[in-house]
């Protein structure tokens, strides 16, 4: 056993005939093992069956496969750089001229009377208006029964033969070794192929339409092993020994009852919840989600309650420092009676060891988690917004309690059925009810020729008392001229378009207590126009603020105007978001209509994630969402729901025999 897995883990390096370079080559595009190799699989394939005959060859048409004997080579001289060669193929149907561009070297390889495969794309010859393939692959034919060949992803000095061969040869000699680790049972209930097969069909097909299966085999086992994962995790945390809060519901009803407002039925219910958690001797591991402007933060203060009136501590992680201001002033103002503290890179007393002993509720930024803050008796921590930080950040929270309940919460920022898969670690609440008397923000479209009329649109609520956000993006490589626009910006408004009123400027480079300054005058409505970056995108209430008015807005992904949005319409009246925008990019105008069509964040979850793929959707890391050998997640959406049923029945029915199948694979994933 011991044996198989170190052949499986030796570098590509030690396979015959791969040097250094190619190893560089190979570890550019993930490759550092021979396992890897047997999972580096083909994007496409050349099936040798196709092929097409050379008097059915429509110029325009996709890539076609040719097979033919070379009747004429010209140019046999071409040199250089920018050689071209030019070969006459025929079979039995007619003959058609085929170039290689840049490969002298081939001048030599080739002669007449030679068989060959050929594929490329057939296009019009403006010299004679005849068709002519451009060959992008082309092979010998030494005849006998025509193969599907893999064409793999390659990179800058690594050929699609060479690779075919080393991969070839690495399956002959390792595949023995990979081990299939699904039961019969799982396969055959959920359809699936064994895996060495698999992986064989998946480079060397042969027949073309076993490839799908053999993909859906692969796509199961990364799916159905993450899931596994996640599940594990959760029972593990169910195990533990977390606090049973007794629930002070004399207390909570007081607390509601003061509030100048109804606890909607969502957040009753999502109350309960967390109640039933909290009482509970296993730790609270509950996601709370709910569009922007649903409500969350007062589910925070109640969970929190709970916690101090039991004489634990409650901490409130968030992403920003002005959020952190935020939160703390609403919640020390209607949790009165108790020590509320704020803790933020600017208040922290920096790299001294600091033990929180006399709050009752802490609100802070990342600072919370610094190795030198120790909390006295934390018993709830509350991560809001919580897509902001890294997985690891969430857990150096939890890991300041012994353990202590968690809360995460989060505008949507994934498409709920995603939200399923990425989450599944964690118990869900949704908090999908809007508190009453919202209307809708109205969006509209701000083209460079309407921006007059859009500053006299702001002029006019602002007349009426209402206030207005201007949001500059802010784009990390030029970040200093990004700040520069906003400052010159803010200048001109308020010189030569606002001279009556105050505009304000805030920004992330700006020292804690100007940023206080300025957020505190927009709060009390001294400042009527806030110039902003993105400092302000997450968290910030603002009731008065009915209008946000977005500069280059094609700039920003969907989410973000989401959020961006969702910072106005937080009273009842009528609010309104300008998109100021000069949208020339498919891109740009689809993601801008989007604005204008939906008002629900899940909804422009689904559609931010379809444009942007989910590469770039999930950014970095940070989602927590491994790399998957084969899967796609949005493509793959099926499968992951059939492998979170079958990872739950398997825990139930074998939880040691589950548990095993994870650690086996933890330790790969964690080892590479
Ligand atoms: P988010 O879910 O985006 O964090 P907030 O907690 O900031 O939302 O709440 C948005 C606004 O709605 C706040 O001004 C808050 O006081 C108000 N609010 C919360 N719950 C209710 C309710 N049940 N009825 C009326 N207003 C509410
Ligand atoms: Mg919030």
């Amino acid at each position: 056993m011991k044996m198989s897995n170190d052949k499986l883990d030796t570098p590509v390096q030690y396979l015959k005939g791969v040097g250094p370079k190619v190893a560089k080559l190979l570890s550019n595009m993930g490759v550092r093992t021979v396992e890897d190799l047997l999972y580096f699989f083909p994007r496409e394939y050349e099936d040798r069956n196709r092929i097409v005959l050379i008097n059915r060859i429509i110029a325009g048409s996709e890539v076609v496969l040719v097979r033919g004997e070379i009747e004429k080579i010209e140019n046999k001289n071409a040199r250089g750089r920018f050689s071209v060669l030019k070969v006459v193929l025929a079979d039995h149907t007619g003959r058609i001229n085929a170039v290689f561009f840049n490969q002298p070297y081939l001048a030599k390889m080739l002669r007449a009377g030679m068989k060959l495969y050929l594929s490329g794309k057939p296009e019009i010859n403006l010299y004679d208006g005849g068709i002519q393939l451009q060959v992008r692959e082309w092979d010998m034919d030494h005849g006998g029964k025509p193969e599907i060949l893999p064409i793999y992803p390659l990179t800058e000095g690594l050929h699609q033969k060479y690779l075919r061969n080393l991969i070839r040869k690495a399956l002959e000699e390792r595949l023995a070794l990979v081990e299939d680790r699904l039961s019969n049972q799982i396969k055959k209930r959920y359809n699936l192929t064994d895996l060495k097969p698999s992986i064989m069909t998946l480079h060397f097909p042969v027949d073309i339409n076993a490839v799908e299966a053999a993909r859906y085999r692969l796509v199961f086992d990364d799916f159905f092993i993450f899931q596994l994962g996640l599940l594990i995790k959760k029972n593990e945390i169910a195990e533990e020994k977390g606090i049973a809060f007794n629930i002070p519901e004399k207390a909570l009803l007081e607390f509601i009852g003061a509030l100048p407002y109804k606890l909607t039925g969502a957040q009753q219910r999502v109350l309960a919840e967390i109640k039933d958690d909290m009482s509970a001797v296993r730790p609270m591991n509950r996601l709370l989600m709910g569009d922007v402007g649903s409500g969350k933060t007062i589910i925070a203060a109640l969970a929190s309650l709970i916690a101090v009136q039991n004489g634990y501590q409650a901490a409130i992680m968030v992403p920003t420092e002005i959020l952190a201001n935020q939160h703390f002033e609403k919640l020390s103002g209607i949790l009165s009676g108790f020590n509320v503290q704020l803790l933020t890179g600017s208040t922290q007393k920096k790299g001294k060891k600091q033990t929180i002993d006399k709050a009752d509720i802490i609100i802070g930024t990342h600072a919370l988690i610094e190795e030198n803050v120790k909390f006295k008796k934390l018993g709830l921590a509350v991560i809001d917004e919580q897509h902001r930080f890294g997985v690891r950040q969430r857990a150096k929270l939890a890991q300041k309690g012994s353990p202590p309940d968690i809360l995460f919460m989060t505008a949507t920022p994934i498409p709920r059925s995603l939200a399923l898969a990425l989450y599944g670690d964690l118990d869900r609440s949704d908090l999908d009810e809007m508190p009453p008397g919202r209307k809708p923000v109205k969006t509209h479209y701000v083209p460079p020729s309407k921006r007059r009329e859009a500053y006299e649109f702001m002029r006019k609520h602002v007349n009426e008392g209402r206030q207005v956000f201007i949001v500059y993006p802010l784009v990390e490589e030029s970040e200093e001229m990004d700040l520069k626009a906003a400052t010159v910006e803010a200048e001109k408004l308020q010189r030569e378009v606002f001279p009556e009123f105050k505009v304000g400027l805030i920004h992330g480079r700006m020292k804690s207590d100007e940023k206080d300054k300025v957020m505190s005058g927009f709060k009390d409505g001294k400042i009527q126009l806030l110039v902003s970056t993105t400092v302000i995108e997450v968290g910030i209430d603002i009731p008065n603020a009915t209008i946000m008015a977005v500069e280059h807005a094609e700039r920003f992904g969907l989410s973000q105007l989401h959020q961006l949005r969702g910072r106005v319409g937080r009273g009842t009246d009528e609010s309104f978001c300008l998109l100021m925008a000069d949208a020339k990019t498919g891109e740009a105008r689809a993601r801008i209509k989007a604005m204008l069509d939906f008002n629900d964040g899940f909804k422009l979850a689904e559609v931010d994630l379809k444009l942007r793929g989910p590469g770039e959707f999930f950014g970095t890391r940070q989602s927590g969402l491994p790399e998957f050998r084969m899967a796609d997640i949005v493509r793959d959406e099926k499968v992951l729901k059939l492998a979170r049923g079958a990872a739950e029945e398997f825990i139930k029915e074998d939880y040691a025999a589950a548990r095993d199948l994870w650690l086996g694979q933890r330790k790969k994933i964690e080892s590479s």
